[in-house]
């Protein structure tokens, strides 16, 4: 029987309304919940990432910016202006896009982003945070993102083989730190595999719960799946394809047609894990504005 698909626009639709409902919760205490994104330069896709997660903040009843500068902007003119939004009490996160320019150290920027407004969860102090389990830290949101798809439909993670292919400090690492937690939607026994992994196959094949974030469009086929697997694809690649209206299709890192006739439970790309990620953005940066008002968070 072919799998049964997950509908990521409907668990973040639902998560998108939890969060309106929050932001209205915070605003009748006077506190709108603010992101700003900080985009440096003009790659394509970078601005249509920003153009969505703004729109999605103002549906939301959120604050949300975007602040542009120029390609040739320097890192101390940028790292200006993290300090001056780390210090603007309106704004709850802080989200600056990647890639950054060359002249320009993404590790640099990331360390000085106030950990409190790192609604992107890269900053060490939250990346150390989900790795001991703290709640009070910001997970990563597409790694986060897979979880609460997970939850919404009723996988039982404990005792898992989770398989995560990739190993990347934004959607690889994250992840493991996620499913290796104890507790509920997590407690699974965790491999990564990357591109020195010998015999991969021989991993993906044990896995009860597979995910690949790789980067390689339907590199992980049907073959490399046990039979009844939950697989999350979180790949988002464009291959040129003429005969679609944009040139290109987005394919996931998942050969979804082989995959789906193997597993039990599979996520499409687009429509699985993609919808996920600014969702999650948006209820980080409500917990970021809860948490500067404690009083309202316990629902005083
Ligand atoms: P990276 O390029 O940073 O990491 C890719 C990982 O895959 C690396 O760890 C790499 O190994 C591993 N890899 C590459 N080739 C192979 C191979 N042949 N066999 C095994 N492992 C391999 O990518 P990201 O983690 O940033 O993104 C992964 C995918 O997820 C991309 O398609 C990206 O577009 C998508 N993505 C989707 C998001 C969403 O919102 N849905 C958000 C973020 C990413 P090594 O470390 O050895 O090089």
């Amino acid at each position: 029987m072919p799998a049964e698909i997950i509908d990521g626009a409907a668990v973040a639709t639902k998560v998108r309304a939890e969060v309106a409902i929050a932001a209205a919760a915070l605003a009748k205490h006077g506190i709108v919940p603010g992101l700003t994104v900080v985009l440096v330069g003009e790659d394509p896709g970078s601005m249509v990432y920003v153009a969505s997660k703004e729109k999605a903040c103002l549906e939301a009843g959120m604050h949300g910016e975007t602040i542009r500068l120029p390609a040739s902007t320097s890192q101390a003119e940028l790292l200006a202006v993290v300090d001056r939004l780390n210090a603007d009490p309106a704004i709850h996160g802080i989200l600056v896009q990647m890639p950054l320019p060359k002249q320009i150290d993404s590790q640099t920027v990331i360390r000085r982003i106030a950990p409190q407004k790192d609604v992107d969860g890269f900053h060490p102090v939250n990346v150390g945070k989900v790795l001991i389990g703290d709640r009070d830290g910001f997970a990563p949101c597409t790694p986060w993102g897979v979880q609460v798809l997970l939850e919404a439909y009723g996988v039982k993670t404990t005792g898992m083989e989770c398989v995560i292919v990739g190993r990347s400090n934004i959607v690889g690492k994250p992840m493991a730190s996620l499913m290796v937690q104890p507790g509920a939607h997590a407690d699974c026994t965790v491999t990564i595999c990357h591109s020195r992994t010998r015999d991969l196959a021989s991993h993906t094949k044990r896995a009860d719960l597979l995910i690949a974030a790789i980067g390689r469009a339907e590199f992980v086929t049907g073959d490399m799946i046990r039979p009844g697997a939950v697989v999350i694809d979180v790949g988002m690649n464009r291959v040129d394809d003429a005969t679609a209206k944009a040139g290109y299709r987005l394919k996931g890192d998942v050969h979804f047609e082989s995959a789906k006739q193997v597993a039990s439970l599979i996520t499409p790309v687009p429509g699985g894990v993609g919808r996920m990620t600014i969702a999650m953005l948006l209820k980080n940066t409500v917990r970021a504005a809860e948490m500067t008002a404690p009083a309202i968070r316990a629902g005083a």
